[in-house]
C-alpha cells in the first residue's frame, strides 16, 4: 500500500536530513513512514502509490478552499505570467494590507514576511526596539516558529527564565525569554517579578501547536491588564488562528485588544507568506520610517500576494464559510467523541472555526501540562489506523485539525464510520 512512498523516504534521507524539509512531516511520533504526496484534488491529498486520503491537515492550516482550488491557481496563473519577483512595491501589497486593517481592530499597518517564523521574529524584535527592553515572555506549548529566542524550554526546578530547547541556540539569548504556563495568569505575574525588563508578552491566543487548547476570556483580559501595567506589549500569534478560528481569527472572538498581531498560514493561500501588523505608533517604528531594522528580498512577493489576496476576499465576501465549517468541524469531533464512548476510550474535544482538536485524555486540557497527559501511544494507534482507512490526520497527538470547504457532510460522515471501527481497535 506504500510501496513507493517507502522507497521514495530510503533515498530522501540520503539527501536530505531525516528525508524532510520540516521534522513534524517525518512521522515519528507516531512510529510510522511517511507518505509522499503526489497532488492535492481539493478535500484530498493523493500520494504517489495512489492513495486517497481526506485530508485534515490542509498543509498545516493555509488551504481554506482545498487543495488546488481553481480561484486561488488562477490568480498565482495570471501573476506569475508578469514576473515572480521584483524587489520593488507593487499593487498588490498594499491591496492585501487594506484588507487586513479593515479587518483587524489591532492592526493600522502591517508588513508582510515569508513565514509565521520570520513574522514572529520581528514582531519580537519591533517589541524590543519599541519598548526598549529585552525579555520577553512566552508561554510553554505554544509555537512561534524557530528563531533562537522562541526556541526555548522551561527549566529545572521553579525558575522561569528559559533553557534552549535546541542545540545551537545559545544561552545567553534564552535567557531573555521567560516561561509562563497558559491559562495561568499567576505565573505571568511571577516572570514580571522575576524581571523589571519585560518588552513584551507573545501568546497564540487559541493555542493550535500543543494540541487544540483555547485561551480562557478571563485569562486574556488579566494579561492585558497586566501588560498595561507593566508597559508591556501584548502580541497574539495568529499564524495558524488568523482566518481560520474567524474571519477575524482568535482576535475576532475575545474583547481582548493585542498591541502586535502575527499572521501567516491562510493568508499565503498556500504561497508562503508571513505578516506582522498593529499600532500605527509602534509599526512606524520598522525601517525606512523607524530605527528598528527589518527587511526581506522576496517579501511582499506578488505571486503570494496574488494568493493571499484572493483568498482573504473570497473569505470576506462570505464569512457564512466559517459557521459551516464549524458546523462540520462539530460533527467531526461529536462523533469522534461518540466512537470513543462506545469504545470506552478517553477523550477530550474542542472545536475554534474551521480548527478542531482532539486528545486521549482523561481530562480537560488547559495547558501543556495537561496535554502531555495525552495517551500517545494510542494516538499513534488511531492515526496510523486512520491512515489505512485513508484518513489523513496530523502525525502527532499536539496539532490541530483543519476542516477546508471542500470537506463535506458526506467526507465527515464517512470519517465518523471509519473512527468507529478504528476506535474498537485501539
Ligand atoms: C506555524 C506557526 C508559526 C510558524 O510559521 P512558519 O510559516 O512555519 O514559519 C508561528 N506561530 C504559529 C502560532 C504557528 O502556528
Amino acid at each position: 500500500m506504500f510501496k513507493n512512498s517507502l522507497k521514495a523516504f530510503d533515498e530522501a534521507q540520503n539527501y536530505i536530513p531525516g528525508g524532510v524539509d520540516s521534522p513534524v512531516r517525518a512521522f515519528k511520533n507516531v512510529g510510522g513512514t511517511p507518505v509522499f504526496i503526489e497532488r492535492g484534488e481539493g478535500a484530498y491529498l493523493i500520494d504517489i502509490d495512489s492513495n486517497r486520503y481526506i485530508d485534515y491537515v490542509q498543509s498545516w492550516g493555509p488551504l481554506i478552499f482545498g487543495h488546488a482550488n481553481e480561484e486561488t491557481l488562477n490568480a498565482v496563473f495570471e501573476t506569475a505570467k508578469k514576473g515572480l519577483s521584483f524587489g520593488a512595491p507593487t499593487l498588490l501589497e498594499t491591496e492585501l494590507a487594506k484588507e487586513i486593517v479593515e479587518l483587524f481592530d489591532s492592526i493600522d499597518k502591517v508588513r508582510f514576511v515569508n513565514s509565521g517564523t520570520e513574522a514572529v521574529m520581528s514582531a519580537i524584535r519591533l517589541a524590543r526596539g519599541f519598548t526598549g527592553r529585552d525579555d520577553i515572555v512566552k508561554f510553554e506549548g505554544c509555537y512561534h516558529g524557530h528563531s533562537d529566542s522562541l526556541l526555548v524550554q522551561a527549566g529545572s526546578g521553579a525558575a522561569t527564565f528559559g533553557n534552549p530547547s535546541s542545540p545551537g541556540v545559545p544561552s545567553d539569548l534564552t535567557k531573555h525569554t521567560l516561561l509562563a504556563k497558559y491559562n495561568d495568569i499567576e505565573s505571568v505575574k511571577r516572570c514580571f517579578e522575576a524581571s523589571d525588563d519585560i518588552a513584551c508578552v507573545i501568546i497564540e491566543p487559541i493555542a493550535g501547536n500543543m494540541g487544540l487548547v483555547p485561551a480562557k476570556e478571563e485569562f486574556l483580559v488579566s494579561l492585558r491588564e497586566l501588560c498595561d501595567e507593566k508597559g508591556a506589549l501584548l502580541i497574539f500569534d495568529e499564524v495558524m488562528s488568523g482566518f481560520r478560528a474567524s474571519l477575524k481569527g482568535a482576535s475576532g472572538l475575545t474583547s481582548v485588544k493585542p498591541d502586535l498581531v502575527t499572521l501567516g498560514k491562510v493568508i499565503g493561500g498556500g504561497m508562503p507568506v508571513g505578516a506582522f501588523g498593529g499600532k500605527a505608533e509602534i509599526m512606524n517604528q520598522l525601517s525606512p520610517e523607524g530605527p528598528v531594522y527589518q527587511a526581506g528580498t522576496l517579501s511582499g512577493n506578488p505571486v503570494a500576494m496574488a494568493a493571499g489576496l484572493i483568498t482573504v476576499r473570497r473569505l470576506k465576501k462570505d464569512p457564512t464559510i466559517y459557521e459551516t465549517l464549524e458546523k462540520r468541524a462539530k460533527n467531526l469531533v461529536k462523533g469522534l467523541k461518540e466512537a470513543a464512548d462506545n469504545a470506552s476510550v478517553p477523550l477530550q474535544i474542542d472545536v475554534r472555526g474551521s480548527m478542531f482538536g482532539f486528545f486521549f485524555n482523561e481530562n480537560e486540557v488547559k495547558n501543556f501540562d495537561d496535554a502531555l497527559k495525552s495517551d500517545t501511544k494510542r494516538f499513534a494507534k488511531f492515526h496510523q489506523e486512520m491512515l489505512k482507512r485513508g484518513v489523513y490526520f496530523a502525525c502527532s497527538q499536539f496539532e490541530t485539525g483543519f476542516i477546508s470547504t471542500p470537506i463535506t457532510d458526506e467526507l465527515i460522515d464517512e470519517t465518523v464510520e471509519k473512527t468507529k471501527e478504528v476506535f474498537k481497535l485501539i
